[in-house]
């Protein structure tokens, strides 16, 4: 019976320690927010790069574009959910990223999962084959299971393997697919010898950025910026809920692939458009990470990715084993090694109100379970030396 059925497995993920709970927030998303039944706390795991998400500019465009557009589309985008709003983000979105993509077109999705669903399943035919970097976000993943391709993975960030297998494909249509920076550990691809295996094997190189756009490269546009790379052969997704604050994702490419998602991506064509209000916000959303205030927010978030390094570096030089990444990202990963480990941290933080998830298996590979902090240009000085003082008294009081 089903719900026995169900049962048993829940019980099995009880047992193992796995069960994954909601938490209630009942304030926007900020570095200091209300949850129910803890009170405030200070966290360390939003994507909320910028600390957009709950920017004053950005709730009065929504306020402003509610007035102009209403609440939703009303449809899919080749039914008639496909508004001005939309189109004028596009446009937008397509011109920031041509200085990397020539001639870059750019498609709206309601989200990074949807468009990576569309990326692998519409490229990824039955004439294609699909490289994708072992440690790829789940979104890629999934696409690759549901595309007709053959799909080889290559062990994380491995250029001289991938080249062999390169090498050794027989398919007309070949497709590297990496993150741009990885999501558990915050390191970041070798993007120019990536695009270089594909100019040399007459491959195409699908990047997804959603942990890089809006944060990576001087005006945030993304990790393209960042390594000033250009080539028609880079397909490029990113999101929009993440950095940019607000919800959504694009696909930025060749013109000729942006028709071919129009026609065939069944996740672009079978769902409801974004509301335009959305799309409008988003607007906003570009003008301050372009803008002065994005500039400052960046270089801000720099500061703070210094302050925590340094700080859990001491950690790490004072207690054994603690492994710090080599991440220069917001994202900030210290391996503990053990699960309950990792747990016990995460609690004796969280009774100090400070919230840093754990990642454990099969999240990450076995013996690498860690705290996963991520930083938003919304926390200061103090709160991250908040964060390190009560680590190194959590250490030295209930050395794990
Ligand atoms: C978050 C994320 C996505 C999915 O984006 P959503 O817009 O949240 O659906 C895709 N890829 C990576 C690497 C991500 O971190």
């Amino acid at each position: 019976m089903l719900i026995e059925h169900i049962n048993r497995q829940l019980r099995e993920i009880d047992a193992a320690a796995l069960r994954r709970k909601r938490r209630i927030g009942q304030t926007p998303c900020e570095p200091r927010q209300q949850w129910a039944g803890q009170g405030l706390m200070l966290t360390f795991c939003s994507n909320d790069y910028l600390g957009l998400a709950s920017h004053p500019r950005l709730a009065l465009a929504l306020s402003d574009g509610a007035r102009r557009w209403g609440a939703g589309s009303g449809a899919s985008h080749l039914v008639s959910g496909h508004s001005q709003a939309h189109a004028d983000l596009e446009a937008r979105l397509g011109h920031w990223l041509a200085p990397h993509v020539p001639d870059a077109q750019a498609l709206l999705f309601c989200s990074g999962y949807m468009a990576n669903i569309a990326l692998m399943t519409t490229l990824g035919d039955r004439e294609a084959t699909l490289f994708s970097d072992q440690l790829n976000h789940a979104s890629l993943i999934d696409g690759t299971r549901l595309a007709r391709a053959s799909v080889q993975l290559f062990s994380h960030g491995d250029i001289a393997a991938l080249s062999h297998q390169l090498a050794a494909c027989r398919t007309p249509v070949k497709l590297i697919v990496t993150d741009a920076v990885f999501s558990m550990d915050g390191d970041v691809a070798d993007l120019p010898s990536l695009l270089a295996l594909a100019e040399e094997h007459d491959a195409w190189l699908v990047v997804d950025d959603a942990h890089g756009f809006g944060v990576l490269g001087e005006r945030g546009r993304g990790s393209l910026e960042h390594f000033g790379l250009s080539s028609e052969r880079l397909i490029y997704m990113g999101t929009l809920g993440k950095a940019a604050g607000v919800s959504g994702a694009f696909v930025a490419a060749h013109p000729t692939i942006i028709q071919w998602l129009v026609q065939r991506a069944r996740s672009y064509i079978y769902t409801t458009a974004m509301p335009p209000v959305l799309a409008y916000t988003l607007n906003e959303a570009l003008d301050l990470i372009e803008g002065p205030e994005g500039m400052q927010r960046r270089a801000h978030l720099q500061t703070m990715i210094g302050q925590l390094r340094e700080g859990l570096r001491e950690l790490v030089a004072q207690h054994d084993g603690l492994r710090l990444m080599n991440s220069f990202t917001p994202i900030q990963p210290l391996i503990l090694g053990d699960n309950e480990r990792a747990l016990a941290m995460e609690s004796a933080l969280e009774a100090r109100g400070i919230r840093v998830p754990a990642i454990r298996p099969p999240t990450v590979p076995a013996g690498t379970a860690r705290l996963r902090f991520t930083l938003s240009a919304s926390h200061t000085q103090v709160d991250v030396d908040n964060l390190l003082q009560h680590m190194h008294d959590i250490w030295i009081k209930e050395p794990a």
